[in-house]
């Protein structure tokens, strides 16, 4: 006899199923490089946040492996009980050394870093404004935080100040937090710090920016507020170790005085087991790696510049990233969705990214070009877009 769990779900998913939003998930069958395998077919890849190709890089594994002979295969307790080992002691000076602040704190992913660190600052006396682009995971630790969320048109420093000088002048709130990606993932397009901080100190907003794209690309690798040289505007540097940086976790970079307190109160680190000793060791290789070998970053540059010229050379919107990630912008979303469909079988994974992901009609094919495309994947990746191009009418 079928209970309410099973009629709730068979019928949930069968909605999903004719509304065409229950996604298939491809399996690799070979580490997540430029190329990748997936039913049985070498693709170039052009789908993953790998940046640097740093998810299959030697003197990574090599650092994984070893510190896994040396501590075991994982931490054995939360935080706060006996799971910091000194590994994590160490990741989290190499994580405040390259982000040139005080202190910082690691988390098992960014996600859990968002939601447990937002969380634990804001309440429900506080306000948030909040970009309307911003990640799921920087919405739902807003929503977890019980504050009053107030969305900001995304970019929009004017639309920022009305907010922040309304919310300021309501004498509702005990605190007021500006939160925002630094780069933005569908788009590249990166959040106007210099204009953000002048707002912030005039209306004493706290600043909370995620820099899940930006650390390992913008900055010399070192992330978006430095880029700008804001390291000591900005109250909450946030990211994450799963995309250029290789690996997995993430983290809360800032003053000695806030790690303390998240320490304290931040729910994921006192009640979720520590990142894997091989997972911290893992990092911090890696960020030794981006801190001592600069031409790293210079060649995800260099390649995302040449790919995206050839792009709009062959005439597509490309619409307007600043950053490494390269959407194609066809518009129609069934198009889009036949348009990745082609690419597949011609030998290109990039994936579709259509509502509710990003506004109607503005359907995309997400291209991520990383360090370790040679020019001969990009051209053939381009040769692909070409044809498939042409034959949907689209150049
Ligand atoms: N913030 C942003 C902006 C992201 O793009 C992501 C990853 N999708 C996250 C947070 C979550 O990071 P993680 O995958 O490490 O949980």
């Amino acid at each position: 006899m079928a209970n309410s769990l099973d009629k709730f779900l068979s019928s949930s998913l069968s909605d999903l199923k004719s509304k065409g939003l229950l996604n298939s998930i491809d399996t690799l069958q070979k580490p997540n490089g430029p190329i990748i395998e997936v039913n049985g077919k070498d693709l170039i890849n052009l789908a993953s946040n790998n940046y640097l190709g740093f998810a299959d890089k030697a003197e990574l594994i090599a650092a994984c492996v070893d510190a896994t002979e040396k501590w075991g295969v994982g931490a054995g307790a939360v935080r706060p009980i006996n799971g910091t080992l000194s590994i994590h002691d160490q990741l989290e000076k190499k994580i405040a050394e390259f982000k040139g602040t005080e202190d910082a704190l690691a988390y098992q992913s960014g996600f859990n870093a968002n939601m447990g660190s937002i969380s634990a600052v804001m309440d429900k006396n506080d306000a948030i404004l909040s970009d309307e682009l911003n990640h799921a995971s920087i919405i739902d630790g807003c929503r977890l935080s019980g504050a009053k969320i107030i969305r900001v048109k995304h970019r929009d420093m004017a639309d920022l100040e009305q907010k922040a000088s309304e919310a300021v002048a309501s004498g509702l709130y005990n605190k007021i937090m500006y939160i925002s990606d630094g780069v933005f993932s569908m788009d590249g397009d990166v959040q106007d710090l210099p204009s953000v901080v002048k707002i912030a100190e005039k209306y004493d907003l706290i600043t909370y920016i995620d820099d899940a794209h930006g650390s390992g690309v913008m900055g010399k690798g070192k992330g978006t507020v430095k880029s700008f040289g804001l390291q000591d505007k900005i109250d909450f540097q946030m990211g994450t170790l799963s995309k250029a940086v290789g690996v997995v976790g993430g983290y809360v970079a800032g003053k000695k005085q806030l790690i303390d307190w998240l320490k304290a109160r931040s729910r994921p680190f006192l009640f979720s087991t520590s990142l894997t000793p091989g997972s911290a060791a893992a990092v911090i290789e890696a960020l030794d790696e981006i801190m001592n070998h600069p031409e790293y970053v210079e060649q995800l540059w260099d390649n995302a510049a040449y790919f995206k010229k050839k792009l709009s050379g062959l005439g597509f919107n490309i619409g307007k990233s600043e950053t490494p990630i390269s959407p194609v912008i066809i518009g129609d979303e069934n198009k889009t969705q036949q348009f990745s469909q082609l690419l597949l079988e011609k030998g290109v994974y990039a994936k579709p990214i259509v509502y509710p992901t990003v506004p109607l009609g503005t359907g995309r094919i997400r291209n991520m070009p990383i360090r370790t495309h040679t020019k001969e994947m990009l051209d053939k990746a381009i040769d692909i877009y070409a044809e498939v191009g042409k034959e949907l009418n689209y150049l």
